[in-house]
């Protein structure tokens, strides 16, 4: 009676980014690698792409908040006007 609890075909191999050691089904199918897997794992890999994603929103955000401050000052530029004049 095999043992359900029992791993089966537990590779691992260590993360070069967070270096735990962890099973292959943690890390990425990558095409062209040595053991066709990536060097880092899922978690490092979502991270890094999350990390990626924050710095683009952050950097569209300035930019959005740099144009709208803009816009707003042209707008109350006007209005000041409109009331002084
Ligand atoms: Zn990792």
């Amino acid at each position: 009676m095999s043992n359900p609890y029992r791993m089966e075909n537990q590779e691992t191999k260590k993360c070069t980014s967070c270096g735990e050691v962890k099973t292959l089904v943690s890390f990425s199918n990558l095409t062209g690698a040595s053991d066709g897997k990536q060097s880092t794992c899922r978690t490092c890999g979502n991270l890094a792409s999350q990390d990626n994603d924050s710095d683009d929103l952050v950097e569209l955000r300035l930019k959005k908040r740099r144009y709208d401050s803009s816009v707003m000052d042209r707008e109350l530029a006007k209005e000041i006007g409109e009331v002084w004049s």
